[in-house]
């Protein structure tokens, strides 16, 4: 079910990856609320569990039967296969959240003594597993500084015959930090030899998948909080892998007995979200963009970081233009003050909520330092600069106009 390239996402989005007449010419999948699923005969049922359990893979066009919804189901199966239409990927794998698909994907390709290096800094929940889970199966993890870019992620790999994994998380949250994608893919082309093909994940959940496609770039898998943009609508918590075929099975097979799986209601809400992801994440972009500038013009407002701005520097604009088609709809802005002053604003804002998330149809508001990111000791969040001072920001699809007016009156209160 790879992406059609004669066809642009938003129609073979509606035009691919579902039969009505398999479902009583259902113009919408119905959902398939069933834990098993009934084999025509024994051949067929042995036949799907050598294809589940990876003994002997899927012929082109074969399609196997299904067999129990930890395995797979319907519902997931036509998300998983209308999902890859921007990313280019041959197919995907649907989890139960994005840690779901980031660990899941993880233990498909590390074994212990293999080494994983990550850009940092990452989600908070990628750093947890990274820090502290890894290694407690002898799995490696090293991290290098983001905008120390290539050359502090060759020194990782050049004497280091044990990695596996380069781990990218690109813009980085909350910073805005962009990664170097194409070159990383290189460095693991020259550091990879014929029994240790080394892999490049990306982390795509802020900009993808309508601003980013990592894998276009040479990253072998990217991964996504589909409870972000995918859902859109802040009222489910999903992930997705997403690559080739020959690196999307093994993580399948992983899934099932990792119990990380989606359910069938999940996967028809973010498949009734695909249809309006793009056009969500256009028009939030848009507001975005003119928040930005009311923000940089703003008396009380120290700096914001936002992708492409002159501010971040030029190597990263210079990474921006390359690597992407849009600026998103996440801001990172730092008032003048400390964390009162930041606080001040939080409380202030009347429409636009204070919460974590991102992604969703309202505007979110939070604090990294005390909140998403509060974890990190001191010394991590200086290095990464996440300061008391900082605010993120996701923007949503409310009133632009009304959004700024909110802004304009929080930050009166400082
Ligand atoms: C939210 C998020 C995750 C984790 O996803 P969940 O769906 O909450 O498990 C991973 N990476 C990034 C960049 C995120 O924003």
């Amino acid at each position: 079910m790879s992406s059609d390239p004669a066809l642009k996402p938003q129609t073979s989005l509606f035009s691919k990856g579902y039969d009505p007449h398999r479902s009583e010419g259902a113009a919408i999948p119905p959902i398939f609320k069933t834990s098993t699923f009934l084999f025509k005969t024994a051949e067929e049922g042995k036949r799907a569990f050598e294809i589940a359990y990876g003994l002997s893979p899927a012929e082109i066009g074969e399609s196997p039967a299904l067999i129990y919804t930890r395995v797979n189901n319907p519902n997931v199966e036509i998300l998983e296969g209308k999902s890859i239409a921007w990313d280019g990927a041959d197919d995907a794998a649907l989890f139960s959240s994005g840690m779901g698909a980031i660990s899941s994907t993880c233990l498909t390709f590390l074994k212990p003594g293999d080494t994983l290096v990550f850009s940092d800094p990452v989600y908070g929940g990628t750093e947890y597993l990274f820090h502290n889970l890894l290694p407690q199966f002898n799995i490696r993890t090293r991290h290098f500084p983001i905008e120390a870019g290539l050359d502090a992620l060759e020194s990782l790999l050049k004497n280091d015959p044990t990695v596996k994994v380069i781990y990218l998380e690109s813009p980085a949250n909350p910073t805005m930090m962009i990664c170097d994608v194409p070159g990383a893919a290189a460095l693991a082309k020259k550091y990879s030899t014929k029994d240790r093909q080394i892999l490049v994940m990306v982390d795509n959940t802020f900009m993808g998948p309508i601003f980013s496609s990592p894998l276009k770039l040479g990253a072998d898998i990217v991964l996504y909080s589909a409870t972000k943009f995918f859902g859109g609508h802040s009222d489910l918590v999903a992930g997705l892998s997403m690559g080739s075929r020959e690196h999307i099975e093994p993580i399948k097979a992983y899934r099932t007995i990792l119990g990380s799986i989606s359910d069938p209601d999940t996967a028809w809400l973010i498949h009734r979200s695909l249809g309006t992801l793009q056009l969500r994440m256009e028009s939030q972009q848009k507001s975005a963009a003119k928040i930005v500038e009311f923000l940089m013009s703003h008396p009380s407002v120290e700096r914001v970081a936002y992708p492409g701005l002159k501010c971040m520097g030029p190597q990263q604009v210079e990474l921006w233009k390359r690597q992407f088609t849009g600026t998103g709809s996440l801001i990172s802005f730092f008032v003048k003050g400390g964390q009162a002053e930041a606080f001040r604003v939080l409380d202030s804002v009347e429409h636009i909520k204070l919460a974590v998330s991102l992604g969703g149809i309202e505007s979110l508001i939070e604090h990294p330092s005390t909140m998403t990111h509060s974890d990190m000791t001191p010394e991590q969040k200086r290095n990464a600069g996440i300061t008391e001072n900082m605010i993120r920001l996701s923007v949503g699809l409310e009133d632009v106009d009304d959004l700024m007016a909110d802004l304009k009156q929080a930050l009166e209160k400082i």
